[in-house]
């Protein structure tokens, strides 16, 4: 019997308008039920991680090259975002450890994406979409139709992560006041900024034991209007033929400072007074009223 008769026969009737799990029921049944015998080569899902991998690259020279604002660093500072896009060079990772973190983290999404296509729920994966009013590209992990399981949910964005043992835990009480927990939530509310979607589900798996774990984060309107603020911000700032405003303490001992791939060139252009927009009112949400935000 094929995988999706399989989870078809295990319908899941969900009457309840805001539910809080939907995906990890059906990867628990594929996983007991199908995980040790499938056959994860298919021709399928070669494909894809072939494409995942080969095209990484230009999906992000594409960006910069259309001097688009990514989703993906939504809550990073937007005159960092700049300087990438205006193709200064960055400073070089010289972490071994980071250059690892993040092909675990290339892989671990092919791995997922693979696991829904076998699923039979991926429709799509890493398609790049925009908002063209905010200058703004997001690119999905994935999307998937659940409306063969659900009969009130269709397609749902995905947002894959892996998280150490202590930030999976805090995701998991649906606690997303670390720096992580607010970058992952202004990423997906940017994808719902773009394409309207009214939830997105962020796919949590702990990098420690590969326990995995979801959160439905629904659309909010005050961090839909905080995004936009931003992102007009942004575009005031390219107009004005400026660079927006400093976002860090500009030392070493402030970590936004030592994460940053355009430190030394933004030291270099503050230094020559280049033209700078004055700061953003409200900036950053305090993490308080974000939380607060969430409820
Ligand atoms: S050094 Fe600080 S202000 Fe400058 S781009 Fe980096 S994070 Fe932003």
């Amino acid at each position: 019997m094929s995988l999706a008769k399989t989870l078809v026969k295990g319908k899941i009737d969900r009457t309840v308008e805001r539910p809080t799990e939907l995906l990890v029921p059906l990867v628990d049944k594929f996983l007991l039920t199908q995980g040790e015998n499938a056959e994860w080569m298919t021709d399928r899902c070669i494909e894809i991680a072939t494409d995942l991998f080969h095209n990484m690259n230009d999906r992000q020279e594409e960006r910069r090259r259309r001097k688009l604002f990514g989703a993906s660093s939504a809550l990073s500072c937007m005159r960092e975002q700049e300087l990438s896009i205006r193709g200064m060079k960055p400073v070089p990772i010289i972490d071994y450890k980071l250059i690892s973190i993040f092909h675990d983290g290339n892989w671990r999404n092919a791995k997922w994406i693979c696991i829904f296509e076998l699923m039979g729920l991926l429709v799509r994966y890493e398609e790049t979409k925009l908002k063209k009013i905010y200058n703004l590209a997001g690119t999905p992990d994935a999307e998937l139709n659940l409306s063969l399981y659900y009969d009130n949910i269709g397609e749902a964005g995905v947002e894959i992560k892996g998280m150490h043992d202590r930030e999976f835990h805090a995701f998991m009480n649906n606690d997303h006041s670390s720096r992580f927990g607010m970058g992952r939530i202004m990423q997906v509310q940017s994808y719902m900024l773009i394409t309207g979607a009214k939830f997105w589900i962020i796919w949590g798996e702990n990098k420690n034991t590969q326990e995995y774990g979801e959160q439905i984060i629904y659309r909010n309107e005050i961090i839909i209007n905080y995004l936009k603020k931003r992102y007009r911000y942004q575009l005031e700032a390219r107009k004005m033929q400026a660079l927006p405003a400093i976002e860090c303490e500009m030392h070493t001992g402030d970590k936004i400072y030592v994460r940053c791939k355009q430190r030394k060139n933004c030291n270099k252009l503050m230094n020559q007074e280049y033209p700078t927009m004055p700061p953003m009112k409200n900036r950053q949400l305090l993490a308080r009223d974000f939380m607060k935000e969430l409820k």
